[in-house]
Parts: C-alpha cells; structure tokens; sequence
C-alpha cells in the first residue's frame, strides 16, 4: 500500500477541499468584470487534481488547456523553459491563469509567466497548490497559494516522486528510507 510510505499528512484531503473554495472565491472576485473566457492553463502533470477541485467551484466562462514544461536550472534564471507538450489554443489577448502544483525554486512559474506575456497573453495570473517560500532562488510569487509549507520534500494531490503517489487525496512527507 503506497500510503505505507508516507511519514505523517501535512494537509489532509479536507483542509485541501476547505480552501479551494477559499481560492475560488478570491478567483471570482478577480474575474467579475472579465467579459472573455478565461484560459485556465495546468501544468502537467502535478496539477492535475488541483485543477479539477478548484475548477469545479468557478461560476465564471472559462475554457481548460494543459502544457507540460521544464526549466533549464542552469545558472541564468532569465524566463528559459523546455516546453515537453504545448498547448492547443491560443493565449493571445486572453486572460490566463496557470495552475501549478508547488513553487519550489520558482524558476518553472517564472520562465512560464515570462513565455505567455511573451505570446500575447491580456492578463496572467497564478495559483499555486502549495508554496516553499525557503527554497526560492528567482523572484516570483504566485498570485494565489493553498498553503505555504516547510521545506520538506512532499508527494500526493498530483505531486510525484519517480511518478509514483500522485493519487493520494492528501499532502504527505514520504520517509526517508523511501528517497534515501
Ligand atoms: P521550481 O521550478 O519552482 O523549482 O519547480 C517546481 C516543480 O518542482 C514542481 O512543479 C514540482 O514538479 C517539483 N517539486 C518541487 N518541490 C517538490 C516537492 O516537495 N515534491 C514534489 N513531488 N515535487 C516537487
């Protein structure tokens, strides 16, 4: 049983539920006045429970893509992103917001931001699942944050490790023997 692995739960499937629709409400409030669709991009594939736990509370127009990128963690954080899948529509002059799992460096959020300013988009904002403010090396903050955690190496809720425990309806802290 995967949920053997896992050392104690940092957010439980409740507390997650709770402040989605805290999240939805602030995203509301955003996009009151928005007369456009907005693209609400995931970013493959951490995001993906997320998206659809939050998504599902929106009573604004909205249309879904997903993209699947990966920054360069050489040592230049100028906005440099290996995109793995593109998306099928268009960002120009629309409003997006990116949903991510976890700012960790943030260097994936920022080259992310930079590339759909860089196609056009008319207003980009993101919300991110969780947030490890300690491990920041770029200057970015995402717009939206469910929580902010310690800096502790945490799977479940869309996050992996070697593409396992993306299932778990919770945030857990894997033991260490597990990674070690
Ligand atoms: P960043 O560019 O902010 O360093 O990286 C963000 C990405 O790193 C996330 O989308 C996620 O895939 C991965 N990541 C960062 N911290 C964690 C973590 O604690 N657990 C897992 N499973 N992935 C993480």
């Amino acid at each position: 049983m995967i949920q053997n692995d896992i050392e104690r739960i940092l957010v439980s499937e409740e507390e997650i539920a709770a402040r989605c629709v805290e999240l939805a409400h602030a995203l509301e409030t955003h996009y009151k006045d928005e007369k456009e669709p907005v693209l609400i991009v995931g970013l493959l594939r951490g995001s993906v429970p997320f998206m659809a736990e939050l998504m599902k509370r929106f009573s604004f127009p909205c249309e879904i893509d997903f993209m699947s990128v990966s920054s360069y963690s050489g040592s230049k954080s100028t906005g440099d992103v290996k995109i793995n899948k593109d998306m099928d529509v268009s960002c120009e002059n629309r409003p997006v917001l990116i949903v991510e799992d976890i700012v960790d460096t943030g260097r994936t959020l920022k080259a992310v931001k930079h590339l759909f300013f860089h196609r056009g988009a008319k207003d980009v904002k993101i919300v991110s699942l969780l947030d490890k403010p300690d491990r920041r090396v770029v200057d970015i903050e995402a717009d939206y944050v469910g929580f902010t955690i310690p800096n502790e190496f945490v799977v479940g809720y869309g996050l992996d490790y070697d593409q396992k425990y993306r299932n778990l309806p919770y945030i857990g802290v894997l033991k260490r023997e597990i990674y070690e």
